[in-house]
């Protein structure tokens, strides 16, 4: 034991004593204090989650009234999410763009995929021509019929971006070939069950625009791999919502939302064989024997 985890250690037990006289010679004759991942069981990993802050580099996202560029505002709300679920039990974050460089839409799911994601976050802010529109949504994968009009333009316009930079296609790639095969494939159905808790704690922050999840022909969500969702936090076509954007606290407050909408869907959703699975199925065991 080093003199830190000691010193921890005896303040630790005097603590759990409560006040109870010990001496120092009794104190080092206990065994040391294990730390968290010592006590793990072997097999349970972490739920990695993959944040994907859109666009990056040459690809600026959309651009608001006072000169914000979408790309800066997400990759941050992207680095504070991360650091919020780095410091939870069970869960590690990837980030498919953690700087400011333009990955193509198909990079993000292998990296993803590479990284065996369970969950991945795309985070945008959404645009209009005119600057009325304001509030958040959420978004998950349909090959065909888009929730609406506005849905399926934003997800061609988004798509067609990697196509015009020149910097991938995705006809005939490996990934547009499974797009069509996913539409009635079960990970649909929990992306959408993933949605409906992120939605639900976002709107908190950034009221939430439609009344339900919305579907759209997203390249970067059509993995089959694992749920995957696009946030649009906010519109920053929208003077006001642009000044939100741009503030540290609200980009805060919009991560902590992401967060406590991730640990929501875990909570009952927790892939089998993670720590937080194992968690939820002996807090379950507990209620039942109550
Ligand atoms: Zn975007």
């Amino acid at each position: 034991m080093n003199d830190s985890n000691r010193r921890r250690f005896l303040l630790g037990s005097l603590g759990l004593l409560g006040g109870m006289a010990m001496s120092r010679a009794h104190a080092e004759v206990l065994k040391p204090v294990i730390t968290a991942a010592q006590a793990r069981p072997w097999h349970l990993r972490d739920v990695v989650i993959c944040i994907d802050p859109g666009h990056g580099g040459r690809d600026p996202g959309a651009i608001g009234p006072h000169g914000t560029y979408e790309k800066d505002v997400v990759l941050d709300i992207g680095h504070r999410l991360r650091k919020l679920i780095k410091a939870e039990a069970g869960m590690s974050p990837v980030m498919a763009r953690d700087s400011d460089r333009y990955v193509t839409l198909e990079e993000r799911v292998y990296f993803a995929q590479e990284h065996r994601a369970d969950l991945f976050v795309a985070i945008h802010a959404d645009s209009f021509p005119t600057p009325q529109p304001h509030g958040s949504s959420v978004y998950v994968f349909t090959a065909h019929g888009a929730s609406s009009e506005s849905a399926a333009v934003l997800a061609e316009s988004q798509n067609r971006l990697d196509r015009s930079v020149g910097l991938g296609s995705h006809k005939d790639s490996l990934l547009s070939r499974t797009l069509f095969d996913l539409e009635s494939h079960a990970v649909i159905d929990e992306s959408l069950i993933f949605g409906k808790y992120i939605m639900d704690s976002i709107t908190h922050v950034d009221p939430y625009r439609y009344t339900s999840v919305q579907r759209a022909p997203f390249v970067v969500l059509a993995s089959p791999a694992f749920p995957s969702l696009l946030v649009e936090t906010a519109f920053i076509s929208n003077p006001q919502q642009e000044r939100l954007l741009r503030s540290p606290v609200f980009r805060q407050r919009m991560a902590v939302a992401l967060l406590k909408g991730i640990k929501g869907y875990l909570s009952q959703h927790a892939p089998q064989g993670t720590l937080l699975a194992a968690r939820s199925a002996a807090v379950r065991a507990l209620r039942g024997r109550v």
